[in-house]
């Protein structure tokens, strides 16, 4: 692929390294390539960071024709630019694509785009430790029409956000609102996709439960309401009798990088991983039992996010004391440490650029 780089004239003021917000700030460049029935992927382009024209039409702003998707650069102590499970997230977004019928694109050129615009702006990956460049590829339906069909033009964009650690002051357990009104995917929906609806559907359960003070939802399956599916936009976890216990991969959650290498790392240090249903009155019988000793949340934004607790239907548990466990700061301190380079990535998981 022959990506063409036009350098911004105007580069931009960084923002200070110790206040970053995520999604706040973004860098001086962004990538974009262009489809169009017939002609296929064409003119891949590296150019300043600014805003797009699109028609009012376009099919996107009316019927959310739209995936995504999340990963991250990290710095490395002797200033190494590398990705993590960057084939991954490739992967992913061609599954996402499919489902909402958006044209294949080359994993290969999902990669390069990525690493390209990315060396363009490496001074944008930030050097604290616990800082990342967070890397956003998306692709848009464009073509300007209100029929509803799938579209016979698109966008594929890559924009890149410095991001802050996740934790500033330690890593801090969390208060989970189990959600028993509404739903975020039901098996045939599109749960597996990263696009755009799924995440407009759960905002308002979102909003309710930080009304209550809780700070996410734990989604239950759309059908009974009863199986554990995922916590916000991460996967959940539950360490019972010293056993890992996480949502199968059936049709209505994502399958999330963060929980593969989680359960893979897992395996290896010799803990069982159940990926079986499991409901969530199970989860509060296992806590009244004294098994329930850790739970979890796994994704790109905060690698591991420990739940201190869990409403569901008035009555509130309180998990490993509020603080957190041993599973939790063992497999964030392993997954950081391949990511930032200071432990040995025997996965081939690191692409450096
Ligand atoms: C992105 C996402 C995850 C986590 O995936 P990672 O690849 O680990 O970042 C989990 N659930 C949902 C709904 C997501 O959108």
């Amino acid at each position: 692929m022959n990506i063409s780089i036009n350098r911004t004239k105007n580069p931009k003021v960084k923002p200070d390294e110790s206040k970053l917000v995520f999604g706040q700030n973004f860098t001086d460049h962004m990538f974009i390539m262009n489809y169009e029935e017939g002609k296929g992927w064409f003119d891949p382009r590296v150019v300043p960071y600014g805003p797009l024209e699109l028609d009012p039409s376009a099919m996107v702003l009316h019927y959310g024709q739209e995936t995504f998707e999340g990963l991250k650069a990290y710095r490395t102590k002797d200033g190494t630019i590398q990705l993590f499970r960057v084939e991954e997230n490739a992967k992913r977004l061609n599954i996402s694509d499919e489902q909402v019928c958006i044209p294949y694109i080359e994993e290969e050129m999902i990669i390069e785009a990525i690493k390209t615009v990315v060396d363009v702006d490496r001074d944008w990956v930030p050097r604290a430790k616990g800082t990342s460049l967070y890397i956003r590829p998306f692709v848009i339906a464009t073509e300007p029409s209100l029929g509803v069909k799938p579209s016979s033009k698109y966008m594929f964009i890559i924009i890149l956000s410095p991001v802050g650690s996740y934790y500033k002051e330690g890593i801090q357990p969390t208060k989970i609102y189990v959600e028993d009104k509404y739903v975020r995917a039901v098996v045939g929906g599109l749960g597996t996709a990263k696009t755009g609806g799924n995440y407009a559907a759960s905002l308002r359960a979102q909003l309710e439960a930080a009304q209550k003070g809780y700070s996410q939802v734990l989604w239950l399956d759309g059908k009974e309401r009863k199986y554990v599916e995922e916590v916000g936009t991460s996967n959940a976890m539950f360490v019972v009798d010293g056993k890992v216990y996480t949502a199968p991969l059936a049709g209505s959650i994502l399958a999330g990088i963060t929980r593969d290498s989680a359960i893979t790392l897992f395996k290896e240090m010799g803990v069982e991983v159940v990926e079986e249903k499991f409901t969530i009155e199970q989860v509060f019988q296992w806590h009244q039992e004294g098994r329930l000793t850790e739970a979890f949340a796994t994704g790109t934004a905060a690698v591991i996010s420990p739940i201190g607790q869990l409403g569901w239907k008035g009555n509130d548990i309180i998990i490993n004391n509020f603080e957190i466990g041993e599973y939790s700061q063992k497999i964030y301190d392993l997954i950081t440490g391949i990511q930032d380079g200071t432990i040995e990535d025997k996965h081939n998981w690191i692409t450096k650029l």
